[in-house]
């Protein structure tokens, strides 16, 4: 048997490793040092209590034969589909209930919707770049036309950029994430909709990844899309990807959901269909506790209490942009996504920050280079912190110099 042998062009991962050894050299040569992390991409605040309620009733429902639950329905229960069709119906996109699909999060979608496109397709990615991407593609053996951005364009890269290094290949998927992760950088509707447009005339298909959708608000807000789908013809041409994990605290608890409009066609054939086809094969449906637990998310109490939890993110984001301005670097992000993208002081090159904040601030962010090439010479804060530690790394990084 030959197995995959895409898997032989994968890149180590190398960022976190390195950063977790670097971390550790300095533990080992400084013990007991109390260090701010500022890297993680993980969340640090609990789950909100209506979800919570939710959770346990969930668990009660499972002990009483009126009330237990048996398989679930592959694309999702119908009552957490109805919430989350919803929920778009709010913000002026109707979609019918089965337009929404659930899934265990937004990585195993990111993974699995590869399967709709076939062998050997050519992807665009706009780097600096969520890994993942970048990994599941090189797995699959498609081609990859990497797109890189840059301060020039506040690292939102046009369709005429991706033209001035498609060295005329034709594009398959082009990946686009909005909010950013890892530059918080996010696309306005003017600048979405030039990608809409090209990938309908080029038959392309957008795959949209919405995982910080929630984290946009305030003035801006009626400029910015939390949604592809919120963009004329993306019905047309677009996949969105989402996830509870950042919006509502569940990186451990497991949920997102993914929307396939029933008018996206390609090669005549529907990918609603494909994907429902895809789910009653491969999955099982996710379990009944979660999606009552994830239904609860989308009520008014429910809302009201997650964005509680995000304010807390958004305040740590507002006092490491006070830190940044008073540093006088260039930076995007912070305003509508739980990170900053700032470019190194004194032209220092990624991991020469990295190295200097973590020996003379003990403050650990992430390295910009670990997110593509064009990442050299930025860096990655994290919001999702204890306030805590966010205020004192912030104390820390206004004193760099
Ligand atoms: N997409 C982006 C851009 C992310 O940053 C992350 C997680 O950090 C994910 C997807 C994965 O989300 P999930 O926890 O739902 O798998």
């Amino acid at each position: 048997m030959i197995p995959n042998t895409n898997y032989a062009n994968l890149k180590d991962s190398y960022l976190f490793y390195n950063i977790a050894q670097k971390v550790n050299r300095y533990l080992e040569e400084h013990p007991g040092t109390k260090l701010y992390r500022m890297g993680i991409g993980d969340v640090s605040l609990p789950l909100c209590q209506a979800a919570i309620k939710a959770l346990h009733e969930g668990v009660e429902d499972q002990a009483r034969q009126e009330t237990f639950h048996g398989y679930m329905p592959e694309c999702g229960a119908p009552f957490l589909r109805e919430a989350i069709a919803a929920y778009y119906g709010k913000r002026g996109v109707q979609l019918q209930n089965d337009e929404v699909f659930v899934s265990s999060g937004a990585s195993d979608e990111l993974g699995d919707i590869l399967d709709l496109f076939g062998h050997d397709k050519t992807v665009v990615i706009l780097e600096p770049a969520y890994p993942a991407y970048v990994d599941a593609n090189t797995m699959s053996g498609n081609s990859i036309i990497r797109v890189p951005a840059g301060k020039e364009n506040g690292f939102l890269p046009s369709p005429d950029d991706l033209k001035a290094v498609a060295a005329g290949k034709t594009p398959d998927v082009l990946y686009i994430c909005s909010p950013n992760n890892p530059t918080g950088a996010v696309f306005s509707r003017e600048k979405l909709k030039a990608w809409v447009d090209y990938a309908c005339e080029s038959e392309a298909l957008i795959v949209f990844d919405a995982a910080y959708e929630a984290f946009i608000s305030g003035d801006e807000e009626k400029e910015l899309p939390h949604s592809i789908y919120e963009i004329e013809g993306a019905a047309e041409c677009a996949i969105e990807i989402c996830s509870l994990s950042k919006t509502a605290g569940f990186t451990g608890t497991r949920c997102g959901y993914t929307v396939i409009s029933k008018s996206l066609r390609r090669g005549n054939m529907s990918l609603n269909d494909m994907w429902v086809r895809n789910r009653t094969t491969k999955t099982n449906g996710i379990s009944y506790i979660l999606q009552k637990g994830a239904a609860a998310i989308f009520t008014e109490e429910g809302q009201k209490q997650i964005h509680e939890n995000i304010a807390i993110y958004k305040n740590n984001a507002k006092v490491l942009m006070e830190a940044v301005d008073a540093l006088n670097v260039w930076y995007t992000g912070g305003k509508n996504a739980p990170y900053i993208w700032m470019e190194c002081p004194k032209g220092l090159g990624s991991w020469e920050f990295f190295d200097r904040l973590l020996a003379e601030y003990q403050v650990i962010g992430t390295p910009g280079e670990g997110f593509g090439s064009c990442g050299e010479g930025y860096f990655r804060f994290s919001c999702f912190g204890s306030p805590e530690d966010t205020k004192e790394a912030a104390k820390r990084l206004r004193m760099f110099h």
